[in-house]
């Protein structure tokens, strides 16, 4: 008799903080891209706002 499906499976690896995030290039505030991340990196706050500037020009 078999009980695998009455058990839950509690192997799953613990999260150390996840890794070293890049800072904000306007606020440096922490951002959700990884420090490896090529490009701009911009917080979820100033993300927000660069898109609602986009949204208005042009
Ligand atoms: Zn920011």
């Amino acid at each position: 008799m078999s009980d695998y499906c009455g058990t839950e499976t509690a192997d799953r690896a613990p999260e150390a903080g996840g890794p070293p995030f890049a800072e904000c290039v306007l606020c440096r505030e922490p951002t959700e891209y990884p420090e490896s991340y090529k490009g701009i990196t911009l917080c979820p706050v100033c993300e927000w706002q660069e898109a609602q500037r986009t949204a208005c020009s042009g």
